[in-house]
């Protein structure tokens, strides 16, 4: 099976989920939200076609990761080839986030879709909505979007937040850059 990536794995992110995370970014998204950050991801033309069998091993020589976090582009667009992934990061004993364009309720109805959501953690969904930006929020680019717990959602039948994750960031709003950061 195989995987069209936007680019090669990247270890080490603090920005995309808690801790220190992978990142593993598709190429192909359907959604085409303005104001996009990649847009240079939606071409599911573009990118590199990869063995899913490749990244896998990627993944066995990692250090020191909390997780994975499935990007894009939308991971959801390819999702068997992600639900390999997060097997495989789950057991390596790494958890797993993934953002997606669609919203939780449209994965659950889709079988495919599904069984993605059942190897996830937490689930980042809905489209990036511009006039809702905001930098004051955790692990996401605008208020609309919801971080989800995916295991107790699908447990109790409903969707259920990560609760620290909701509210903004409160040191945000009086952050004053110090003075030896002369950027
Ligand atoms: S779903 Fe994500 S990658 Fe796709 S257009 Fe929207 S913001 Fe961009």
């Amino acid at each position: 099976m195989k995987i069209r990536l936007a680019a090669d794995l990247q270890p080490d992110s603090i920005v995309d989920g808690p801790g220190v995370r992978t990142v593993v970014w598709t190429q192909g998204c359907p959604h085409h939200c303005p104001g996009c950050h990649n847009p240079m991801t939606h071409d599911f033309e573009g990118g590199a076609l990869v063995e899913v069998e490749e990244v896998l091993k990627e993944l066995e020589q990692l250090k020191n990761q909390d997780g994975i976090t499935l990007s894009g582009g939308d991971p959801v667009c390819q999702s068997e080839a992600c639900l390999e992934i997060a097997k495989k990061a789950h057991q390596l004993g790494m958890d797993v986030w993934c953002y997606t364009g669609f919203n939780y309720e449209q994965m659950l109805n889709n079988p495919r879709q599904r069984a993605l959501l059942e190897e996830i953690d937490v689930l980042v969904d809905g489209k990036f909505i511009q006039e809702l930006k905001s930098y004051n929020l955790y692990f996401k680019g605008s208020s609309n979007q919801r971080i989800i717990d995916v295991k107790n959602s699908l447990q109790q039948g409903k969707v259920v937040l990560v609760e620290k994750y909701q509210n903004e960031k409160e040191e945000m709003n009086t952050y004053k850059k110090p003075e030896y950061i002369f950027i």
